[in-house]
């Protein structure tokens, strides 16, 4: 146990910042277990702002309103990862944040997440910064086309990302160099992606949840199957393990992974917090992520992860509900989750549903008509 390690027991607060989906549903498990939350968010309407015993409306950079938060807290987590450096380390050093600051500073900017990722021994795609045009012709010469363009701090669900397979695009694409730091990478040729969730107590219990195969649709998780029906939970819990060497965790954490046509797997990105491929451990498993997450921040025992049966996750943007609405509780074998966004937008994630089955490649056949775009 780590000097800082302490047991939180139900009837403490739980402290969350970010209220969108991954708080609220962190909160119900916190919830269900008897401890209280106090949730920060900026949106008046944010979705955990249902769920929480205190709701703070500030921004994320509001310094005060985080101390506050603090304040009324017996232990600090978060659901946003993209908390300012300098506010994340005087929490950490003024209340009790199991997660601490260093590992979610480094894996907010690429760069550092892929350098602490090679470090531990673990494969990532081929990767350099970018500072102009040149550069990224000059990783295109060693690398070929096609590769992707990101933002280095700040990109999620695809945002601030530019695919390139010609010197046309590269050309008319006015990449924002001066407004942002950028890295460019390989654009693989995708086998398959998967997901391994995971999560280590504050004293250092680890459990391994099964590894997720994901589906993206315009970079937006889409769909996901757990178990993986390629099954490379071996190589992937080696990689996590790596990557727990160069980077310390406490709570739930999930490492994406590319699979190449070759089968070759590389280490994508990592989320320290919940992660959208593994909600389906609400219904599939004996313990969900969000339960995961408060026991081991409360540095409480966990059990080893069981999964009951077969899981089908789709996602529910925006323009999915707009076709669903009326249909969405016809299917008495969907466990529907909605987020209670009051704003829908089409490509927002709006909620989503978990279907268990015995039987995935008819489940996957049954459901295609509902779930299937027009495109
Ligand atoms: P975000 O932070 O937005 O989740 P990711 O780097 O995970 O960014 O990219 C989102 C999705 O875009 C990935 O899950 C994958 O489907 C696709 N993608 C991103 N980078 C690559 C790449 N180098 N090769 C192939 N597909 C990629
Ligand atoms: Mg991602």
């Amino acid at each position: 146990m780590t000097s800082t390690a302490k047991r939180i027991y139900p009837g403490a607060t739980i402290g969350i910042i970010g209220g969108g989906q991954l708080g609220k549903m962190l909160a119900q498990s916190a919830l269900r277990m008897g401890y209280k939350t106090a949730v920060l968010d900026p949106a008046e309407d944010a979705p955990a702002g249902a769920v929480c015993h205190t709701f703070i409306q500030a921004d994320f950079s509001d310094e005060d309103a985080l101390k506050q938060l603090a304040e009324v807290s017996d232990v600090l987590t978060y659901e946003f990862e993209n908390i300012d450096a300098h506010i994340l380390r005087e929490l950490v050093s003024d209340y009790y944040v199991p997660q601490g600051a260093e590992t979610v500073l480094t894996l907010q900017n690429r760069e550092s997440e892929k350098n602490a990722v090679k470090q531990g021994g673990a494969t990532v795609v081929p990767f350099e910064n970018v500072y102009h045009d040149a550069d990224i012709q000059s990783f295109i010469s060693e690398h070929g086309y096609p590769v992707i363009v990101k933002t280095s701090t700040g990109g999620y669900d695809g945002k601030g990302q530019y695919y390139i397979d010609s010197d046309e695009t590269l050309e008319d694409l006015n990449i924002p160099f001066q407004d942002a730091d950028f890295i460019v990478e390989k654009y693989i040729d995708l086998e398959r992606e998967v997901s391994l969730t995971a999560a280590r107590s504050a004293e250092g219990q680890v459990i391994i949840f099964p590894l997720q195969e994901n589906l993206h649709r315009n970079q937006i998780l889409y769909r996901t199957i757990a178990p993986s029906r390629l099954d490379y939970t071996a190589s992937a819990t080696e990689e996590v393990h790596k990557i727990m060497e160069a980077l310390h965790f406490a709570g739930v954490f999930t490492v994406e992974f590319f699979i190449d046509k070759a089968g070759k797997l590389y280490v994508n990105e990592i989320a320290p917090r919940p992660h959208n491929s593994a909600h389906h451990t609400i219904e599939s498993c004996n313990i969900s992520q969000f339960d995961a997450h408060i026991l081991s921040i409360a540095n409480q025992p966990m059990p080893e992860v069981y999964q009951h049966q077969d899981a089908v996750m789709m996602n529910l943007l925006g323009v999915d509900l707009d076709r669903l609405d009326d249909t969405l509780f016809d299917y008495p074998d969907w466990h529907v989750h909605l987020y209670g966004k009051t704003e829908r937008k089409p490509e927002r994630k709006m909620g989503h549903v978990t279907i268990l089955t015995d039987n995935v490649e008819e489940t996957l056949k049954e459901i295609k008509a509902d779930f299937e775009k027009e495109s």
